[in-house]
């Protein structure tokens, strides 16, 4: 995997990209496209941050699809979103900067709708176009950009209007694939099922992802925790009312109770209006 700048040579018209989430979908896009079933030969991950995104996704990314992307010829890169004095930011640095007044994240109302974010704009859409541009995509020419959405969840395909230099395409649609054969196909190909892609904070996640993160994972648990707390001080010195993480308007830690026992996973939508995150 490589960083911002990378020596591929593609013209635009031979660019053909599938941006890639680390979770279920897209990596089923990776296994047919190295079994050419897909003609994707370029995988973009957009790493939002390695103190945002899920550890075990970002383990899975490096330790099982950049291997198997690379035994099979398939140029998977990792990119990031750089500032611009050339240092690299990361979400939750974003998130943790002192006295931003606009949060980036979907932090939710107390009526539990999804306020308006910026993060997958700033940190997912506008870095892959980055490098798509600087491989030469214009608006004449623009890229391919296959977007790992199966057809249980076709709900969250063409929400967004595609940028001037890109061109979306659904493959899984195409095929007409769910996420049970994403799943049949990754583990066909002696993969592992990769976990659930998102930030570990992420107010879209289902409220079975939250109470597995408090009963699995406390560390992250503790950290979404304070990052509630520290965003409403902020809203508070502005003057706004308390938002959450979750749906129910009440703070995490009441919102998701400790459970003594672990629940069966559901297979609740994330509630993520695009194909950029959770993929
Ligand atoms: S996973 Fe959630 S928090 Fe992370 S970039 Fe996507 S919408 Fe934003």
């Amino acid at each position: 995997m490589e960083g911002r700048s990378s020596s591929t040579a593609a013209r635009a018209e031979d660019l053909r990209v599938i941006s890639y989430g680390g979770g279920v979908q897209s990596t089923a896009l990776l296994v047919l496209a190295a079994q050419r079933r897909i003609h994707f030969p370029i995988f973009l991950f957009a790493n939002v941050g390695d103190d945002s995104e899920h550890p075990a996704t970002l383990a899975y990314v490096r330790d099982h699809a950049a291997v198997y992307a690379k035994q099979h010829g398939i140029e998977l890169h990792e990119l990031r979103r750089y500032r611009r004095d050339g240092t690299a930011e990361t979400l939750w640095e974003r998130l943790n900067q002192p006295g931003t007044r606009s949060i980036p994240i979907p932090i939710r109302m107390a009526n539990g709708a999804p306020g308006r974010r910026s993060c997958t704009a700033d940190f997912k859409i506008k870095v892959v176009g980055r490098w798509l541009r600087e491989k030469g995509a214009t608006t004449g020419q623009p890229a391919v950009v296959g977007i790992g959405i199966s057809v249980d969840e076709i709900h969250r395909a063409n929400k967004r209007r595609s940028e001037l230099y890109e061109q979306i395409e659904y493959p899984l649609l195409d095929l007409g694939f769910r996420r049970d054969d994403c799943i049949r196909i990754i583990s066909s190909a002696g993969l592992p099922v990769p976990p659930k892609s998102s930030c570990f904070f992420c107010p879209f996640k289902t409220v079975d992802a939250w109470r597995a993160q408090r009963r699995n994972e406390p560390e992250l648990f503790i950290k979404s925790m304070r990052l509630e707390v520290e965003l409403n001080k902020r809203r508070a010195a502005l003057g706004r009312d308390p938002a959450y993480l979750t749906r129910y308007g009440i703070p995490l830690a009441d919102a998701i109770p400790e459970e003594p026992f672990a629940r069966q996973e559901s297979n609740e939508d994330p509630g993520c209006d695009s194909g950029w995150c959770m993929t």
